[in-house]
């Protein structure tokens, strides 16, 4: 079995999905004792969220650099970031190590792609909905079509995200906001949702939603597993 790195601390109640999702997935698949071997660098995340909003990417690019080479330091055999944000930074993380790296976005997309859905929207930080990172990964890759919500819905979902999420504040009142964002992006034409935020699944789920859920916490940490027992 191969040890899975893990950059985790963005926030810390989303890496805690991660490490639990690898360990009962390795489990179920091997049964009886059997669990993942990992190794995971967290960070602080208050450090990184006031990075992230003075859009200081060449100090993150740093943390995330230096945090993957700690992993491949400590023996991980590949490197899963636990945040769809931070992989603004995958380039110069991948230019920096020498074991491959397991892109959020390349997880998901093959997951969709599975799917045959055509068009789908993303929520996520204003980062990972408006920057391109992410978006055009999708499209390129996979030739998926991804919409983001209106302005301010936008807004509502990166607040929603910063204020409560990442805080484990978890509010009825915030969900029933990301189901009406949701059935707009539906009228708009999506087949199914990215939530393209690890902390989303914290919130929303398939039960809450008619269209497609694509959940890439669990989709991220269950290929994670997959390439642990290649
Ligand atoms: N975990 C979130 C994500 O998947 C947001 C926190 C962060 O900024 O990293 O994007």
């Amino acid at each position: 079995m191969k040890t899975i790195g893990l950059i985790g601390g963005m926030s810390w109640e989303s890496s805690a999905v991660y490490y639990n999702i690898i360990n009962r997935k390795v489990r179920e698949v091997l049964g009886g004792f059997h669990s993942a071997k990992s190794v995971m660098v967290t960070v602080e995340f208050d450090e990184i969220q006031t990075l992230q909003h003075k859009e200081d990417w060449n100090a993150l690019e740093s943390i995330m650099v230096k945090s993957a080479r700690q992993l491949e330091t400590a023996g991980a055999d590949f490197v899963v970031l636990c945040t769809n944000t931070m992989h603004l930074c995958s380039p110069a993380i991948v230019q920096n190590i020498s074991i491959p790296f397991l892109h959020i976005a390349e997880a998901t997309g093959l997951k969709i792609a599975e799917t045959g859905l055509k068009k789908v929207a993303l929520l996520g930080t204003r980062f990972t909905m408006e920057k391109d990172f992410y978006k055009t990964y999708i499209l390129e890759h996979f030739g998926i079509e991804v919409i983001i919500p209106e302005e301010p819905e936008r807004e509502i979902i990166h607040n929603t995200i910063y204020n409560e999420l990442v805080q484990g504040v978890i509010l009825d009142k915030s969900r029933l906001k990301f189901q009406q964002i949701i059935g707009n992006l539906e009228k708009r034409g999506a087949e199914g949702v990215i939530l393209g935020c690890t902390e989303i699944p914290l919130l929303i789920s398939q039960k809450d939603v008619q269209i497609h859920v694509f959940d890439t916490t669990t989709i991220h940490a269950e290929m994670a597993v997959r390439w642990a027992l290649q």
